[in-house]
């Protein structure tokens, strides 16, 4: 195929830059402990400095690959199938989760939410960043609220993002990994003093599990 025909595949959502996929346990946030398959979309612009998948940012390092390739492979070890990022709004999520639906899997994404929502979702975690804030109805839809803690400005940053988020929204307060050992005695205290959050921790890092 030429080069012009894949991007406007890429483009239409009918393949997407595919960095990863593996079957783990999701290690973060309300569905934490639960077997899923995921599949890490390349392609990020939101620039977070301690992000720790950088290497997805560069969508042309990542294979174009059709959805149909993509669906197929992970109905073979889940029936929760989580999409990540990088960013994964930055496609048009919309023939994936058709397609992932068609076979009755439980589509979940996590997303910055920095780019408008496309697909159909069973599970969405937000997690928006100071670079790039989410737009529009997403802050209605997200189920989980995940507030990665890196310094004491992100407690207010969490709030204000809480404060736009739906009523049955979980909020999440979660340490960034390579801080945890200061962060977390913060967000302990924070969530004992302010008990609509939560602690979420990421969990698969201490199994040493993708
Ligand atoms: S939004 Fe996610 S993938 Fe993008 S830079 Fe931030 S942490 Fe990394």
């Amino acid at each position: 195929m030429v080069k012009e025909d894949v991007l406007a595949l890429v483009d239409q959502g009918l393949m997407l830059p595919l960095m990863e996929e593996f079957y783990t346990i999701q290690g973060e946030g309300f569905h934490k402990g639960t077997a899923a398959y995921f599949i890490r979309v390349g392609g990020c612009d939101v620039g977070c400095h301690w992000c720790d998948v950088k290497e997805s940012w560069n969508a042309e390092t990542h294979p174009p690959t059709g959805i149909d390739h993509i669906v197929a492979n992970a109905a073979k070890y889940s029936d929760t199938i989580v999409i990540t990022g990088g960013e994964p709004l930055t496609w048009d999520m919309g023939p994936l989760t058709d397609a992932l639906k068609a076979r009755n899997l439980k589509t979940h994404i996590e997303t910055s939410g920095a780019y408008p929502l496309s697909g159909t979702w069973d599970w969405i975690c937000l997690s928006p960043k100071k670079n790039k804030l989410p737009e529009g109805i997403i802050y209605d839809k997200a189920h989980e609220l995940k507030m990665i803690v890196y310094n004491k400005h992100d407690f207010i940053f969490a709030e204000e993002q809480a404060a736009k988020t739906n009523k049955d929204c979980i909020l999440y307060l979660q340490p960034e990994w390579s801080v945890r050992d200061k962060v977390t005695p913060w967000i302990v205290d924070y969530v004992m003093q302010n008990p609509k959050w939560k602690v979420s921790l990421q969990t698969h890092k201490y199994l040493n599990i993708p």
